[in-house]
């Protein structure tokens, strides 16, 4: 093995015991600790005098310290392996109680009376670290493409409906002899083959912009913004929806209200606006109202509440409401494609807002979009002067 007299190979075995990485243990036949390097005083926290001649259980939490006397009792009664000869992920239990994942091999001594086995020790708690974030990591891409194709299949479920409209109207059409439809209902069918035709390029416009906001392609630009104009602006645009469903915004408490400035793309702010507001027509009940309230929040936060009188969503559904497609809505007469909430909770995100909802079936929903205020711009209210 070396060619040094036995003097210099002592000191050479020495400098390898205190230099090892691994912790190095070697324990007689009763399992008491002859031998502790430097490693295994750093792994362990005890000084080897502290452990020589002790019982090498103490370095094991339970239940492997009960187990451990029987162990070598049974190989050295049996020869059947466990640890000895091979090596296996353990735990070890330091001086302060605590205790640590590590991998123990240890190997026999068969040539000298005063030792039995050799152990060499290496902590494997980053390893284990690593592992678990990489199981973590699994798991979360396994959950990320299981939403994914719930997604496409949604999607092209949606998809396939107006589309199915279009190509059974034209072929009625096409197909018919001149003069057997009357021209109302050539009429009434060139319209549904428009109509489905536009509410399938809306959902293709939708989907295009969900994926360009998951895939951070649309740009937010943010600015001073003055929310209730907003709002304004927003309910003038979605007039066409109260007045379909008959639906009165009540808005008597905006007269008291901060009327703050936050920090919001004003564009993307009157598009998820006006999607709360048209919701809150769509899923109303006819000659239903909307009420907007605004309030400062106490982490100093703008909060624009939409309520409404509608429908209402199931408790056990409101979690499901911000996915794309999902639509929870039993007036199944509305329009939609379930993808509003989507795409308006992801541009609230990127303004560092939130969007939030309380509901109850059968008397209404409350929504509520919460935006950072610009500082030093609380308000008057009614008046629309600032500080
Ligand atoms: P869409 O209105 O196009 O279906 P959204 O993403 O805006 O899509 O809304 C998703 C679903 O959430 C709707 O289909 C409806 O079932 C439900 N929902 C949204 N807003 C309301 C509301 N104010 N009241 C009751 N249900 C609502």
């Amino acid at each position: 093995m070396s060619s040094l007299d036995s003097a210099s190979q002592s000191d050479l075995l020495k400098a390898v015991l205190n230099t090892a990485v691994d912790g190095i243990i070697a324990i007689d036949r009763r399992g008491r600790i002859c031998l502790f390097n430097k490693a295994s005083e750093l792994l362990f926290g005890y000084e080897a005098e502290e452990v020589f001649g002790k019982n090498v259980h103490i370095l094991m939490p339970e239940p492997y310290r009960s187990q451990h006397d029987s162990y070598i009792a049974n190989y050295q009664a049996t020869g059947e392996e466990k640890i000895i000869g091979i090596g296996r992920e353990v735990e070890g239990r330091r001086k302060d109680g605590s205790t640590f994942p590590m991998y123990l091999s240890v190997g026999e001594v068969t040539d000298r009376a005063e030792l039995a086995y050799v152990g060499i020790v290496r902590d494997i708690t980053a390893q284990r670290e690593n592992f678990r974030a990489l199981e973590d990591a699994c798991v979360r891409a396994e959950i990320a493409n299981q939403a994914k194709s719930e997604f496409l299949s949604r999607m092209s479920h949606e998809l396939r409906t107006p589309l199915n409209a279009v190509l059974g109207f034209a072929q009625i059409l096409s197909l018919s002899e001149p003069g057997v439809l009357s021209p109302e209902k050539e009429n009434e069918y060139f319209e549904a083959i428009i109509s489905s035709g536009n509410h399938l390029l809306g959902l293709i416009e939708d989907v295009l912009d969900l994926s360009k906001i998951e895939h951070g392609q649309v740009e937010v630009s943010i600015a001073p913004v003055d929310l209730l104009r907003t709002l304004r602006q927003s309910i003038t645009m979605v007039q066409p929806v109260l007045s379909r469903y008959r639906i009165s915004i009540v808005d008597d408490a905006l007269s008291n209200a901060p009327m703050p400035l936050v920090h919001a793309d004003e564009v993307r702010l009157r598009q998820c606006i006006m999607n709360l507001l048209s919701n809150g027509a769509k899923y109303n009940k006819p000659g239903g109202k909307i009420i907007i309230k605004c309030e400062i929040t106490p982490a100093g936060r703008a909060r624009l509440i939409i309520e409404d009188t509608g429908i209402g969503i199931p408790r056990e559904r409101l979690s499901e409401l911000f996915k794309p497609f999902t639509r929870v809505s039993k007036r199944e007469e509305v329009e939609g494609s379930g993808i509003g909430l989507a795409i308006t909770r992801q541009f609230v995100e990127q303004m560092d807002g939130k969007v939030s909802v309380v509901s109850k079936e059968g008397v209404g929903s409350r929504f509520a979009l919460e935006l950072p205020l610009v500082a030093g711009t609380q308000t008057f209210a009614g008046t629309g002067l600032r500080r």
